[in-house]
Order: C-alpha cells, then structure tokens, then sequence
C-alpha cells in the first residue's frame, strides 16, 4: 500500500476509536519476515501444524494455539480446524472469557476476515468455533461484495493485518435462489438480485441444482474479483501476504468445504 492509502486508512482507524499502538503493532508484521514462506499456490494448509482439538474443555479453556496469526497458512489452518470441532462437536469455545473480553477491548487483532451470507444459520463464529477478536466478519445476503464489504475487507487486511479472507456461501441460499428464479423483485432485493446475476449466468445449462451450481459459481465470482480489486487486496495477494478463499457451508453437516 502507498504511503497516502495508509495514511487514509490509519486516520479511519483513529476515527473508529483504535488506539494508534494497537494498529502499528498490528501492521508491522505485514511487511515483516512471516509473509515471503507462503505459498499462495498451495490450495491446502500447511500439514506443521499441532491440532489444537481439546475434546471436552469448557468454554473458559485457552484458545487453540495459532502460532502465526499473520501467517495465511495457519490462519486457514485455525478456521478448518475449528469448523472440523463444530462438525465433530468438539467445541473448544476459544476466546470467549472475560480475560478474552478485557484483553480485546484495548485493540483488535483478528486473524482472518470472513464475507458471509447474512442467513441465520451460518454464524461464522459458531461454525468456526470461536471467540471474541477473532474473526473480522463482513455478512450480507448472497455474500457479495459491494463497495461496503470491499472497503471492511480493505481495512481488515491493511490496519488490522489479517491474512485470509474466506468468501462463504452455502447450501440452499435464499438471495441466490431468488436470483436463479428470477423475475420482478421488490425495493432493493432487485440490487442484490442483480449483483447475484453473473453466477446465474455462468451456470446455466449446468448439470445439477441450479441453486448449488449458482451457489458455488458465485462464491467463485467473488473470490476472483476481490483478488483483482486492486489495489490492497490484489496487492497483498500478489505479494504472498494475503490469501482469498471461497467456502461452501453445508447446513445439514455444518462443514465447510474450500472450493475456490
Ligand atoms: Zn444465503
């Protein structure tokens, strides 16, 4: 990021009320030695790290160890594993204490930013199990990012430092299945109907449910574009700092599966 982009986005910060020391100590690790070892071909984690399951722990138990946060190996590590708790219900409930509540209320340092859908059934922090300070969640019907989303993403990733963002769609949503039915829509579900389109469109003819192919197309759509949004994201992404997926929530199972 240039100079006057960091600037912009650290006045912002101090607007939102984080402290200056909080987001220095939070951006400095992004130009630091952590980000050149990833590989951000890789579509899979890093197999080094310990699993951090604790079968049973209750929920003031300490978090499951995430030894680089800043690291989008081990960030997408974190997220898997605790999605894999959530679908095993092995819940660990990391970060949910009072400690938890007092250490975070100096300053944030999520380590992964999630765009979701805004349907009820798929809370990011309850299928990734887990807590406060986490996760920088984004969440609108449909998952799509407008400029609102793009801009939260942005300052995820440029002040706070997170190094994955995870696109998750998933099974049976209502925003893309309105969009595969088509027709008049009323107020302003028709913008987002619209904004749904391409992955519609790139689907059609498909074999199978044209809802789950629209779903996983437009998830698809998404990730593509955040990568090429210049010029933080598809910068961070081109320099190894930065890794964009998209997931795929089953509701029946509650896991997540990568599938961009
Ligand atoms: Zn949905």
């Amino acid at each position: 990021m240039d100079r006057l982009n960091r600037r912009r986005f650290l006045g912002f910060a101090g607007a939102s009320g984080i402290s200056l020391a909080a987001i220095t100590g939070c951006v400095m690790p992004r130009s630091g030695a952590d980000s050149p070892e990833l590989n951000t071909s890789k579509p899979t984690v890093a197999p080094a790290v310990a699993a951090p399951t604790t079968p049973g722990v209750g929920p003031t138990a300490a978090p499951p160890p995430i030894a680089d946060p800043r690291s989008s190996e081990l960030a997408l590590q974190a997220l898997i594993e605790g999605n894999t708790r959530y679908v095993e219900q092995k819940l660990s409930h990391p970060n949910q204490s009072l400690n938890r509540l007092t250490e975070v209320a100096a300053g944030q340092k999520p380590f992964a930013a999630i765009l979701g859908c805004a349907d009820s059934r798929v809370p990011p922090e309850i299928v990734f199990d887990r807590g406060l300070g986490d996760l920088f969640v984004v969440r609108g019907a449909g998952n799509f990012a407008d400029d609102v989303a793009l801009g939260s993403l942005e300052f995820a990733v440029a002040v706070l430092g997170v190094s994955v963002i995870m696109v998750l769609g998933h099974e049976r949503c209502g925003a893309v299945a309105a969009a595969v039915q088509g027709g008049p829509a009323i107020g302003h579900i028709a913008g987002l109907i619209h904004a749904i389109r391409p992955a519609v469109e790139r689907t059609q003819g498909m074999e199978g449910d044209p809802v789950e192919n629209a779903v996983n197309a437009n998830v698809q759509i998404v990730v593509e574009n955040l990568k090429n949004t210049g010029p933080i994201l598809a910068e961070a992404v081109a320099n190894g700092s930065l890794k964009i997926v998209g997931g795929r929530y089953d509701l029946d199972s509650g896991m997540v599966q990568i599938i961009a």
